[in-house]
C-alpha cells in the first residue's frame, strides 16, 4: 500500500522522535481492536448504537447482587454475545505485531491498552497494562489476583478469592467500577517516565487514560498520533499521522530500522 506524501513524512518525522526518546509508551484504544474486526461501542454499527448503552450502574448492581450477574454472565443477552462472538474471532493485526516488534527492538517500553481483547498479549507483546482489564481473565475485586477464565474452578456461585474471600468478577471493568489499583498504579509510573506517548486509534474521551497524554506533555515529553481521525488530543500531539494503524505501524518500524541502521 502507497502511503500519501504527508503520511509518509509524518512517520519520518515520528520515527526521529521516538529514535530520540528514552522511555517510549503507547496509550493504544478501540480504534485498534477495530481493525482486528471488533465492533467499537460508538458510533454507526456500534454495540450500544445498535442494543442500547450498558447500565451505568454495571459495577453498583454486581456489589448488590454478585450471585444474578455470574447467572447472567452464564445465560448472556445478544448484545455480549455478539461481543463474545467477534471477541472469539478476533486475531492480532498488523498494527499489534507492529508494536511487539517495536518492543523486542527495544524502542517501546510499554503499551497502556483500553482494549479488553487480548490481542497484544495473542501478537507476543510482553510490557503491557489493560486498564480496562482482560476479557479472558477473572480478577478478585479485593487483592486484584487475576486468573485465566478456564484455569478457576467455578465450585459456587458466586465465586470467592482463594487467598483472601473477596468476590471474584470478570477482569474486564465495568461501568461504575473503579480502575483496579495495581493497572492505575502502573499507567502512572509509566506515564510518569515518559518522554514520548505514541496515542494509537484512541479518542482522548475516556478518563483516565485521557488524562495521560496531557501529563507527558506538561512534563515536556512529546506526543504522537495515529488515527485515520481528528481526536480530542490531536491538537495536542507533536506529529499527527493520519492513517490506520495496521499500515502506519508497520511502516514506522521500518522507518525506525532504516534510521538506527545508519
Ligand atoms: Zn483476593
Amino acid at each position: 500500500m502507497t502511503l500519501q506524501p504527508q503520511v509518509e513524512e509524518a512517520i519520518d518525522e515520528a520515527a526521529r522522535i521516538v529514535l530520540s526518546s528514552r522511555h517510549v509508551v503507547a496509550l493504544v484504544g478501540a480504534g485498534l481492536s477495530v481493525e482486528s474486526g471488533i465492533p467499537p461501542f460508538r458510533g454507526p454499527g456500534g454495540l450500544w448504537t445498535k442494543y442500547g448503552e450498558p447500565d451505568m450502574l454495571g459495577y453498583q448492581r454486581f456489589l448488590q447482587d454478585p450471585l444474578g450477574w455470574w447467572q447472567e454472565r452464564l445465560s448472556p443477552a445478544a448484545g455480549y454475545r455478539e461481543l463474545a462472538e467477534a471477541l472469539a474471532r478476533a486475531r492480532p493485526n498488523p498494527g499489534h505485531y507492529a508494536l511487539k516488534e517495536m518492543e523486542d527492538l527495544g524502542f517501546l517500553h510499554h503499551v497502556i491498552t483500553q482494549n479488553i481483547d487480548n490481542l497484544h498479549a495473542e501478537a507476543g507483546s510482553r510490557n503491557v497494562t489493560e486498564i480496562h482489564g482482560n476479557r479472558t481473565k477473572l480478577r478478585c475485586i479485593e487483592c486484584c489476583a487475576r486468573w485465566h477464565s478456564d484455569q478457576f474452578p467455578i465450585d459456587e456461585l458466586p465465586p470467592r478469592c482463594p487467598h483472601c474471600g473477596g468476590l471474584v468478577k470478570s477482569d474486564t471493568v465495568m461501568f461504575g467500577e473503579p480502575i483496579p489499583r495495581d493497572a492505575l498504579e502502573e499507567c502512572i509510573r509509566q506515564a510518569a517516565m515518559c518522554d514520548c506517548m505514541l496515542l494509537i486509534g484512541t479518542s482522548g474521551v475516556v478518563y483516565p487514560a485521557a488524562g495521560f497524554p496531557v501529563d507527558v506533555k506538561m512534563q515536556g515529553g512529546r506526543l504522537i498520533e495515529f488515527n485515520p481521525d481528528e481526536t480530542a488530543l490531536t491538537e495536542l500531539c507533536d506529529v499527527v499521522v493520519r492513517a490506520p494503524s495496521g499500515v502506519a505501524l508497520p511502516r514506522l518500524v521500518q522507518r525506525l530500522k532504516e534510521l538506527s541502521a545508519r
